[in-house]
């Protein structure tokens, strides 16, 4: 689901400015790949800066809930001093899962744009009024990239 405006081509607006920041996400999952974790990274982005950071960790820190959203969440909170991601964009490699989508309804954040989908336990195939109703979504941002990196990762674990 995309809902750019075609006259958006400005190098850095739209499409191109959410791929650049799906760039920086990517090289989170790249890092959480070299250390052995499920490839996924996020970035918060508020006002054109980057106030949240997150890679996936569960291994590390022996924690489920230590998904890449959920650090970038906490980070971006920390950053603004207040639990609402109000005026913010998460961007994140994969399609969040049902706990990620949670905890971004309770953000309140406006804005989620990730890469490629989870068919099995991304948000949107179990349910998608987790999310909030006025947060809006865009899938599919530098998605093959996103996807083959979870690929490697996986083909690598059989
Ligand atoms: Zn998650």
């Amino acid at each position: 689901m995309k809902v750019y405006n075609f006259e958006d081509n400005h190098p850095l607006s739209g499409a191109n400015l959410d791929e650049q920041y799906m760039r920086e996400a990517l090289k989170l999952a790249q890092r959480a790949f070299e250390e052995d974790e499920i490839p996924i990274g996020a970035i918060i982005v508020s006002n054109g800066k980057i106030i949240g950071k997150g890679y996936n960790l569960t291994e590390r820190l022996n924690d489920v809930t230590a998904h890449a959203e959920m650090q970038a969440f906490t980070a971006a909170a920390n950053f603004l001093g207040g639990k609402y991601l109000r005026d913010c964009t998460l961007y994140v490699t994969i399609e969040p899962c049902v706990m990620c989508a949670g905890a971004s309804y309770w953000t309140q954040i406006p804005r989620i744009v990730y890469g490629a989908r989870d068919e099995k336990r991304g948000y949107s195939s179990i349910h998608d009024k987790i999310i909030h109703p006025k947060t809006t979504i865009v899938g599919g941002v530098l998605e093959s990239e996103c996807a083959a990196l979870m690929m490697s990762f996986f083909r690598n674990k059989r």
